[in-house]
């Protein structure tokens, strides 16, 4: 099979082509960060814009790259949610247009089901299986028993882990996405504070990450008063720490209560390379088998896309003119 992926749910224009669900033949992503930076996140309307101007020329971009024809695809993969709905109808209009063009069925992918597919592109998926999802707009454990199946044990109940990030880094100063800038400074720190793990009900796999969020502006605000000085580094270590101790410890109790075997980890904080360290030790430990994508299919892109809209495309789930944009879509 050979399936072309469009992904435009918030501020990366990406498309790509996959063999048989696990081969790249292209993946081509156009980034927006620049036009954003400036506003210190994505700002809905200039995403929109962006998508628009960008769209055609990657799909041409990704199709040369793959040197196949239109002929040869079997179906058009796109992302349908959750995501910025003007972002997200730019992609799934661009790939109604398509398919009724070069008369190829349509396939709608939700865009978490993508960021999991990332790492069947890597390993071949077995089940059950248990994957911690961590990304700009969410954070999630994800329960598996067969290919296209999604089970949510537990997802945060305030802030995804990389909003959590990306707010932290603007409250010291750091540019957008903070992310990755938190995760340098991080390991060139010590974690020093020591903030509020949110544990959550005993037995909860759910997350919270507002509580940390107001403890570090906090901690920050209330240090001059006391005289306290910490450099970037400690803040970004601690607050880190924090984060790690508790995505992986509920991940460890979820793969023991779920009696998985394997462990995937997906979004993009799965770049993270402390979360990576951790969940890697700590799998080593329990015997647990962990894939993590390397970096270019943690962050949006369009393989993932095109990888889980294979598994709809084997089981016949395919899409028809009325496909939509859904900010809010469930996992399917
Ligand atoms: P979603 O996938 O939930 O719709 P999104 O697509 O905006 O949200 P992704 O592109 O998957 O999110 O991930 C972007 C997020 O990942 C940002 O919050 C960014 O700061 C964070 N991020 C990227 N690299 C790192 C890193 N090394 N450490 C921590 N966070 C990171
Ligand atoms: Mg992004
Ligand atoms: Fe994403």
């Amino acid at each position: 099979t050979l399936i072309v992926g469009i992904e435009t749910s918030c501020d990366e224009t990406a498309v790509a082509v996959v063999k048989n669900g696990r081969e790249i033949l292209s993946n081509v992503v156009s980034s927006q960060i620049e036009s954003h930076k400036r506003f210190g996140g994505v700002v809905p309307e200039i995403a929109s814009r962006h998508h628009v101007e960008q769209v055609t020329v990657i799909i041409e971009a990704a199709m040369t790259e793959a040197d196949v024809t239109f002929a040869e695809v079997d179906a058009i993969a796109v992302t349908e949610g959750p995501g910025l709905v003007g972002a997200l109808l730019v992609g799934v209009n661009a790939a109604k247009a398509l398919a009724f063009a070069v008369d190829k069925p349509l396939i709608g992918v939700h865009h978490i089901a993508g960021h999991i597919y990332a790492n069947h592109i890597v390993e071949e998926l077995t089940f059950p299986l248990l994957t911690l999802v961590v990304s700009g707009g969410h954070t999630e454990l994800v329960y598996m028993e067969e290919h296209g199946s999604y089970e949510v044990i537990g997802e945060t109940r305030d802030d995804a882990v990389g909003e959590a990030y990306d707010k932290v880094a603007r409250t010291i100063g750091l540019p957008y996405p903070g992310g990755p800038h938190i995760d340098r400074l991080a390991a060139e720190g010590e974690p020093v504070i020591t903030f509020p793990r949110s544990w959550l009900e005993p037995g909860s796999y759910d997350f919270s990450f507002s509580g940390l969020k107001s403890s570090v502006i906090n901690t920050l605000h209330n240090a001059k008063q006391r005289g306290e000085s910490w450099t970037n580094e400690q803040i970004a270590a601690s607050f880190q720490a924090s984060v790690i101790e508790v995505l992986v410890g509920k991940t460890m109790g979820a793969a023991k209560e779920k009696q998985v075997k394997r462990v995937l980890l997906a979004g993009g904080v799965a770049a993270n390379k402390g979360l990576r360290a951790a969940l890697t030790k700590a799998c080593e430990a329990e015997g647990l088998r962990l894939t993590i994508p390397p970096l270019k299919l943690c962050t949006d892109n369009a393989a993932m896309i095109a990888a889980a809209g294979t598994v709809k495309w084997k089981q016949g789930r395919f899409a028809d003119d009325r496909l939509n944009g859904h900010s809010g879509l469930e996992l399917n």
